[in-house]
């Protein structure tokens, strides 16, 4: 049966306890997604710089991880920070190339907020990055961002740009941007 539009088929930005603010552990995740019947999910914790994240050899050893588990796809990611307006990410390329998918955002901890054109640069320059899928919460309000410029430029290139419901309690104003 297809599923219905807002049936929730894959959950493909989550963090372990890998990345140091999230509670759960690979196999607490991988059944919890098999109980609600997803068919895949993406494990994305964060890179390296973000205070608390794991060592970039956490992404080099994913792939000890079986590919299928209860049913459900395991795909091997990261939520790589960015680190400067040139797009340069926490994680180098051999690391990134190994991996199914590669989320790319902006967070505080990891680089400053700033004017709305090196903001925007900055995730401009990431979405250049031939290893990054898309970009994560691009309506968090901490870092303003000509949105058409974005939106352009992830079409553009067949990125994605994720609307993240998380962010709509936990980053105030996120969703009159995302609307
Ligand atoms: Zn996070
Ligand atoms: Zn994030």
């Amino acid at each position: 049966m297809m599923p219905k539009i807002m049936d929730l088929v894959a959950d493909l930005h989550l963090h372990t306890l890998a990345s140091g603010h999230a509670y759960s552990t690979v196999s607490e995740i991988v059944h919890l997604a098999s109980a609600k019947g997803l068919q895949a999910i993406a494990l994305t914790d964060h890179g390296p710089a973000m205070p608390g994240g794991p060592h970039r050899y956490h992404f080099g050893n994913l792939s000890v991880l079986p590919e299928v588990d209860g049913g459900v796809l395991i795909l091997r990611g990261v939520e790589a920070n960015i680190l400067d307006s040139d797009g340069t990410l926490d994680l180098p390329e051999i690391y990134l190339k190994l991996l199914d998918l590669v989320w790319a955002g902006l967070h505080v901890p990891c680089l400053q907020p700033s004017t709305r054109s090196i903001n925007t640069r900055a995730l401009l320059n990431a979405l250049d990055n031939p290893y990054v899928d898309g970009i994560v919460h691009p309506g968090n309000p901490e870092f303003v961002i000509d949105e058409e410029a974005v939106v352009q430029a992830a079409k553009e290139k067949n990125k994605l740009l994720e609307i993240n419901n998380s962010s709509f309690l936990i980053r105030r104003g996120s969703k009159t941007r995302c609307a």
